[in-house]
């Protein structure tokens, strides 16, 4: 049997640049902690497949690969690390280095807040 695979949609938290919270899609794989996220910037939309990793941290790790879009054309995927304790969290991306918060990490909090990961 083929199930349609459903597509869940919330809002990130606000933030300077998106005062609204901007948009996001999830749409689970077969295997647990993978699927496709999609986040939706005023500025810009980036796709990108989803696939958790083994850590030994205390945590969750995932592996973000853009499939399309997103504002860093240099940068085909991140690593992210979401803290079980809710600090300490960790993303590859510029962004991250610079501000210590990013779109990758909020996601993927507000993903496993909403038991979609
Ligand atoms: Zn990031």
């Amino acid at each position: 049997m083929v199930t349609a695979m459903a597509t869940y949609n919330d809002l990130l938290p606000a933030t300077a640049t998106e005062p609204k919270g901007a948009g996001f899609k999830w749409t689970p794989g077969i295997l647990p902690g993978c699927g496709v996220l999609v986040i939706e910037q005023r500025r810009a939309v980036a796709t990108y497949t989803v696939a958790e990793l083994p850590t030994r941290w205390e945590g969750r790790a995932f592996q973000l690969s853009k499939i399309d879009g997103g504002t860093d054309n240099d940068e085909t995927g991140y690593s992210v690390f979401i803290c079980r304790a809710g600090q300490d969290h960790l993303c590859g991306c510029k962004g991250f280095s610079r501000w210590h918060s990013c779109k990758h990490v909020a996601a993927l909090v507000a993903a496993m807040e909403n038991r979609w990961l």
